[in-house]
Order: C-alpha cells, then sequence, then structure tokens
C-alpha cells in the first residue's frame, strides 16, 4: 500500500517535480485567459464558470482526441504584451505543482499566425515572460520548440527553423507534435536531420494513438532521445530492450492518455509495467488547463493505481533529470540541487 500521506495532495503538491512534457499551450490560468479575451473583445460566455466549460475537457466526458485538439485556439493574441501576459501567468502557476525543474515547450507557430508576428519575436517574448516569472518563484526553466506537423509542411517548419534557432540558448531542445496518424515520423526526416546537425536534442510525440513502428520510425529516422506518450510501447518487448539499452525515455501522461483515448483505462496503462521493468518512464502533465488537472493530480492518479512509494517517485524524478537536454555538467548540478529539496521535503512533511 502506498504510504497514505503520500496520497495527499496538499503533501504531494510540495513534493519536488521535473517536468518533460508539458505545453505551454495548455497551461494557462483560464481566469487569466478570460480576462485576456474580454479585453480583447472576443465572443466569450458571460461568465468564467461557462468559459471554462467551453474551454476544458468535459469532465467524465467520452475519449475524443479530435475534440481535445479543438480546444486549442490560436487567436486569443492580438499583441505581443498579450502572449507575454498569458506565458507570465502561466508560469506562475507552477510553483503550487512543485516543479522544480520544467522543460517547457510551446509552437512559436501558434503564437504567430493569427497576427503574422515575427516568429523570432515571438519566441523570444514567450521565453524572457516565463524566464521572469520562474526566477521569482525560484523554478528552473528550459524550453523546448514545438513543431506541429499537421499545421505546415516540412519545408515551412524548415523555415520557420532556421529564423528561430539562434534566437536563445535557453532552447534546449526541438518536439514534434501533432496529428501523428496522418503525419507519421518519415515525413520529417530533412527538418530533424538539420535539428541533429545542428547539435540539438529532440523529443517527438509518437506511439499515442499510432503503432509501435512510429516510435522505432522516430528514434531511427529522427534521432529522438525521448518520446513523448508512447503509450503502444506496451505491445513491443523489443521497443522495451532497446528503450532499456539506450536509455530512451519515455513521457507520459495518465490523465491526457485517457480524454485523447491513447490508453483509456488508466488502471492497466503501460505506465505501471514498464516501470516496474525498468523501461525509463516519467511522469508528466501535458495540458493541464485543457484536462482541468495539474501535475500533482497525475502522480496521485499513478500513486493509487500502480501503488508507487516515495522512493518510485525519486526515482521516475530520477529518470527525468537524466533525460533532460541540459549539458552534462549542469544536469549534475540539477541532480545536487534536487537532493536538497527531496531532504526538505522530506523533513518538512515527515518521510
Ligand atoms: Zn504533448
Amino acid at each position: 500500500m502506498a504510504d497514505k500521506k503520500l496520497s495527499d495532495k496538499e503533501v504531494l503538491k510540495h513534493f519536488p517535480k521535473i517536468e518533460l512534457h508539458r505545453h505551454l499551450e495548455g497551461t494557462y490560468p483560464l481566469d487569466r485567459l478570460y480576462e485576456m479575451a474580454k479585453k480583447n473583445g472576443l465572443d466569450v460566455p458571460d461568465t468564467l464558470t461557462r468559459f471554462k466549460e467551453e474551454n476544458q475537457f468535459p469532465a467524465n466526458g467520452e475519449p475524443n482526441f479530435l475534440l481535445f485538439l479543438s480546444k486549442f485556439r490560436n487567436d486569443w493574441y492580438r499583441s505581443l504584451d498579450d502572449v507575454a501576459f498569458i506565458t507570465y501567468h502561466s508560469v506562475k502557476t507552477l510553483a503550487q505543482d512543485g516543479i522544480f525543474y520544467i522543460e517547457l515547450r510551446f509552437n512559436p507557430e501558434h503564437y504567430a499566425f493569427f497576427n503574422n508576428f515575427d516568429r523570432a519575436e515571438v519566441t523570444k517574448t514567450i521565453i524572457d515572460a516565463a524566464k521572469k516569472a520562474a526566477k521569482e518563484d525560484g523554478i528552473r526553466i528550459r524550453f523546448l520548440i514545438t513543431l506541429n506537423r499537421g499545421k505546415q509542411t516540412e519545408d515551412d517548419l524548415l523555415s520557420m527553423y532556421e529564423q528561430i534557432k539562434n534566437v536563445s540558448s535557453d532552447v534546449c531542445g526541438y518536439d514534434l507534435a501533432g496529428d501523428e496518424t496522418h503525419h507519421p515520423p518519415a515525413g520529417f526526416q530533412k527538418l530533424f536531420q538539420r535539428i541533429h546537425s545542428d547539435g540539438f536534442p529532440s523529443t517527438i510525440h509518437a506511439g499515442e494513438v499510432s503503432p509501435s513502428s512510429q516510435i522505432w520510425d522516430a528514434v531511427k529516422l529522427l534521432f529522438a532521445n525521448r518520446i513523448g506518450h508512447g503509450t503502444s510501447t506496451a505491445r513491443d518487448p523489443e521497443l522495451q530492450k532497446y528503450l532499456i539499452d539506450n536509455d530512451i525515455i519515455l513521457e507520459q501522461c495518465l490523465t491526457s492518455n485517457r480524454q485523447t483515448g491513447s490508453w483509456i483505462n488508466t488502471e492497466t496503462h503501460p505506465f505501471g509495467e514498464l516501470f516496474h521493468k525498468g523501461v525509463p518512464v516519467t511522469l508528466n502533465s501535458d495540458d493541464p488547463h485543457i484536462q482541468n488537472t495539474d501535475l500533482t493530480d497525475d502522480y496521485l492518479l499513478a500513486i493509487r493505481c500502480f501503488d508507487l512509494s516515495l522512493d518510485d517517485l525519486v526515482k521516475l524524478n530520477l529518470t527525468a533529470i537524466r533525460g533532460s537536454f541540459l549539458p552534462d555538467k549542469e544536469k549534475a548540478a540539477l541532480a545536487k540541487d534536487y537532493q536538497a529539496a527531496l531532504f526538505s521535503f522530506k523533513q518538512r512533511f515527515g518521510f
């Protein structure tokens, strides 16, 4: 039985967490988003409650990948100040989730498209606003740039990549997201060859709603160092062995997988089995505001469904540090500081 104290959200939210898979576009505090939408004259409901209903996945709703994706609107922003505003307030929500280090991802195209903002400028705006908020709360932060395969062609993605790749040294890697069913990894080899030869690591959304062959392709064709979701690893023992042998880390997201239909029954989610087999897995929130959850909720789910102990949670977070895209020296420093934060947590709550 998991420690009862560990299942208390008021305690668990203080447990120091390393998060590798969270989209800025899915991390908005909805009261701030509502405020901004009204300021910009958008057609929004009269009450915050109804606004939330419109912008979140319905509580107890049937799993639905397309409905989930439909919640990401790209017409909220009217100025770079709006982008900075919502970024700043999103990052301000991380402290209450116990985030110690995060690789926060965002797609510059999402923020730039509606107003045709300069892609480099919007990238810099987001990074500056996020760093300001993170610094105020003592959170360590780096950034992953998300490239969306359903929204732009490979050539357009390459051209955006060239525009933004030198904007900030705080960008530590690249991500491929979007509709994996219609846009498999094989179509993005030129793009990720370029990213790889420039020395950037990458994480690819794969095997979320597609077979494990796409995970193999992400690793073999796109040089993926980590895999987003990768739930179909469950049905491929050979792949499990490959991930262990090559220390390729899975960024798994329990609530998101239920809502999108990637894995509907959390009790049988492969996370538990993979973890106990030694496959390197980590626990992440993905899109908390759309899911109406936070990362601590996903930890609670994992503790309940897979009977995780405090030592198991620590192991997951050390795996996340190992899989982070920080340079080795910074990784070692992060691991050391994480142990100190863990010690304080244990002291404070009597573990
Ligand atoms: Zn994702």
